[in-house]
């Protein structure tokens, strides 16, 4: 089968291996559309923490089911998408229903190889029913299941002021469910286009340029003197994360969805003074992803809206470099597979 791999940063090789062989437990996805990520463009970028070259990138999936080993309620030909976290179910995280951060945990085209080739194996007991959803949003429950689990931490109450540091696709998920949670909505970027779709498209009242310098009384006369009750850091960046404790209202909540691999520093006193309740945000849970379904049923959010570009899986490869081009003003991609 025909699979796309990450050699090396910088290079993605199509090649032919073997298709998947049906395994006790597992199901085949004959992959049909593949969202691409800022963790695939990072990792063939070479920027991705912990990476181990050669590596099948492609995590949010979907496809149609070919073949399976017990999953009750499926049939074949059904199109699916699945969790692309394989947990051990044994842990203490997975014991309390905390999947999403399995001690083992293996992410799909991250730990282990992900699913931008024809056909994909994965533990049946991941794959979700998705009814009813077209093959690209199936493949985009997985980006906005992280934005809906950082807002599920984050218990915001309506009318909430929430700072969403990062504009994007991760920033702009989380904006969509701080939205359904009935928060009024600032964000911050230093990239004008991606504020600019947040203004438009997404109807965010509060855009402010990550590199104004007025950004504190900016944040103070939107919310009135009060500050953002809750900070979202969808941007991975180490300055912004170190800086969003000054952004934040006393009482607050810091939740962190983005990742980067240095320490945090912040002073304590600031934290104290807040009583502040810091958060970090892993994955996502199939929770999550039904909730996404379901919102994606009822009209209450639109990931066609995100897509920009469009590719068949020939040109994925040279997709990257222009994606990864912040000028390009890409804000999600979609592989289609015959
Ligand atoms: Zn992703
Ligand atoms: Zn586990």
């Amino acid at each position: 089968m025909k699979s796309l791999v990450c050699t090396k940063p910088g290079e993605l090789r199509y090649t032919d291996l073997p298709e998947p062989l049906l395994q006790s437990g597992q199901a085949i996805v004959r992959i049909r559309n593949i969202c691409i990520c800022g963790t695939d463009l990072h990792a063939f970028e070479g920027t991705q923490p912990f990476f181990d070259y050669p590596r099948i990138l492609g995590h949010e999936l979907s496809g149609e089911l070919v073949e399976f080993d017990k999953a009750p309620g499926f049939r074949k030909g059904d199109d699916v998408t699945f969790l692309p976290y394989l947990n051990c179910g044994e842990c203490i995280a997975c014991r309390s229903g905390k999947t999403n951060c399995c001690v083992k945990l293996q992410v799909s085209g991250v730990h282990i190889d992900g699913g931008m080739a024809e056909y994909y194996s994965i533990p049946t007991h991941l794959l979700v029913q998705a009814d009813g959803l077209s093959l690209t949003e199936m493949a985009m429950v997985e980006p906005f299941s992280i934005g809906a689990h950082g807002i599920r931490r984050a218990a915001i109450r309506p009318g909430e002021f929430v700072l969403v540091m990062g504009a994007g696709p991760i920033g702009m998920c989380a904006l969509e469910f701080a939205r359904l949670a009935g928060a009024e909505l600032i964000v911050t970027d230093i990239n004008l286009h991606r504020l600019d779709f947040c203004k438009h498209t997404l109807g965010v009242p509060h855009i402010i340029h990550a590199g104004a310098a007025n950004m504190i009384e900016r944040l103070m006369e939107i919310t009135r003197g009060d500050m953002p009750a809750v900070v979202i850091d969808a941007s991975g960046n180490r300055k912004a994360i170190n800086q969003g404790l000054n952004y934040l209202a006393y009482g607050g909540r810091y939740i962190l969805i983005g990742l980067q691999k240095e320490e945090l520093i912040f002073s304590h006193p600031d934290f104290h003074k807040r009583e502040a309740t810091l958060m970090s945000s892993r994955n996502a849970t199939r929770e999550d992803f039904e909730r996404v379904i379901q919102c994606i049923k009822n009209g209450m959010i639109h990931p066609l809206s995100f897509i920009t570009d469009r590719v068949k899986f020939d040109e994925a490869a040279a997709g990257f470099p222009n994606w990864l081009n912040s000028s390009s003003h890409t804000i999600k991609a979609v592989v289609e597979l015959d």
